[in-house]
């Protein structure tokens, strides 16, 4: 069953508002396993979107709509099915009695537009919109169906999962096309051409469960999709392929769908039953944050110190005066006296320890905007990794976060 998505409003097309509609239907679409081929936008203009969705129809059984089904005179979504399919707007008696009730409940009377509301070509069904004024349309014409929803994203939300997709689901279940499963496995440490290189055979003949490459800021996603009857049958599908990508990329795979990198420190950590401490410069704060996102993390997590100034990398850490003098703040030693210091107040296990340039002043020749050094130290010894990861203050705090709950995570596993 193949699909496509229209979006429609002026709004759009001038970038003041995003089309959170159309990812959110994809993503819905996308979990039933219909495949949607194309998504438009287009203005509030009948003759542009009856273009779009005359050439709709020759590719698409199912076409959805947002936008447009209001009461001003530049909603114009019903018009468009109407003249497109020739069935003329008629009234629906019982939309336009819950219209009445509507407004009567805010002691309102509904105008001729408001009216409108109540209209749909002859022989669709109108939709219950329990949030909002403008029902819904489901119109059958020609092997097409069309399924108009109003263009706020609660009303179009609620329309979507409680009418639009059971409807959905029964259909495709009888196509016996069986719906789509993925399944993400997230990798730190390797960039995605790295990535792409050591599966490069499989990435090229993979075709049941499909692969794909997701990057993003301090991960890479590989994405495995197949269609199935049932959840089991997936993951029967998946596991093969999974456990060839494992061997390969060994512990660069961090997690699994939702799983964050916190999320897999965090159960490393309680299965090595070993605490953690945080000492950080120029994350301000955003390692610990991170870590304690986690439910349960008072079990291993002790201490962050947020030491920005150098005083406060004295008088807390320890880091003496004489290393901060003659290697800077930002350097392979300090980093080791922070977290050795960290791990010494805490008495934790594990501590880490970050100091870098988040910019975008404060770089040197020596030291450009973008350089971190990352400790980590247990009972066994101090390790300083240093990078460079240029970028926005946000972007870098960001990045280096993740670097450094992937270096301890590493530590901890004994990768
Ligand atoms: P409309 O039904 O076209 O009058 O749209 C009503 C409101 O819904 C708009 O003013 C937007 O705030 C919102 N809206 C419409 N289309 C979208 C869309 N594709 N994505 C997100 N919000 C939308
Ligand atoms: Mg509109």
């Amino acid at each position: 069953m193949k699909a496509e998505i229209l979006s429609v409003g002026t709004e759009l097309l001038l970038g003041e508002i995003d089309d959170t509609n159309a990812s959110f239907l994809s993503r819905r679409l996308a979990a039933l396993g219909v495949d949607v081929h194309l998504r438009h936008t287009v203005g509030d203009n009948l003759k542009r979107l009856l273009q779009i969705l005359s050439s709709a129809r020759r590719r698409a059984q199912v076409i959805l709509l947002t936008g447009g089904l209001g009461p001003t005179p530049d909603d114009i979504t019903r018009e468009a099915l109407a003249e497109l399919t020739q069935r003329p707007l008629q009234t629906i008696s019982e939309a336009e009695m819950q219209l009445y009730q509507f407004f009567a409940a805010r002691n309102r009377e509904p105008s001729h537009a408001d009216l409108k509301q109540a209209m749909a070509p002859r022989g669709a069904e109108l939709l219950d919109n329990p949030v909002g004024t403008a029902p819904g349309i489901w119109l059958e014409h020609q092997d097409v169906t069309y399924i108009a929803l109003p263009g706020p994203p609660p009303e179009m939300r609620e329309m979507m999962d409680n009418q639009i997709l059971p409807r959905l689901r029964e259909r495709v279940g009888a196509e016996g096309e069986g719906l789509l499963y993925t399944r993400f496995l997230r990798l730190a440490g390797l960039g995605e051409s790295q990535v792409a290189d050591q599966l490069a055979d499989l990435l090229e003949s993979q075709t049941n469960p499909t692969m794909a490459l997701y990057a993003s800021p301090g991960e890479v996603r590989i994405r495995l999709a197949t269609k199935a009857s049932e959840e089991a049958e997936a993951q029967r599908i998946f596991m093969p392929v999974e456990q060839q990508i494992r061997s390969r990329l060994t512990s660069a795979v961090y997690g699994v769908d939702d799983e964050t990198m916190e999320v897999a420190l965090g159960q490393a950590l309680l299965a090595a039953q070993a605490t953690v401490a945080v000492a950080e410069s120029c994350t301000g704060g955003l390692v610990a944050s991170r870590i304690t996102d986690v439910p349960g993390a008072s079990r291993y997590f002790l201490a962050g110190y947020v030491t920005y100034s150098n005083e406060a990398k004295t008088d807390i850490l320890g880091v003496s005066p004489e290393t901060l003098e003659a290697h800077g703040a930002v350097s392979e030693e300090c980093a080791q006296a922070m977290v050795e210091g960290a791990r010494r107040r805490s008495g934790a296990d594990y501590a880490i320890a970050v100091t870098g340039i988040a910019g975008p002043s404060g770089g040197s020749a020596e030291k450009p905007v973008g350089t971190v050094y990352i400790g980590v130290a247990d009972v066994e010894g101090t390790t300083v990794v240093h990078s460079l990861w240029p970028g926005s203050r946000v972007q870098f705090k960001q990045r280096v976060s993740q670097l450094a709950l992937d270096q301890l995570r590493r530590r901890v596993i004994g990768a």
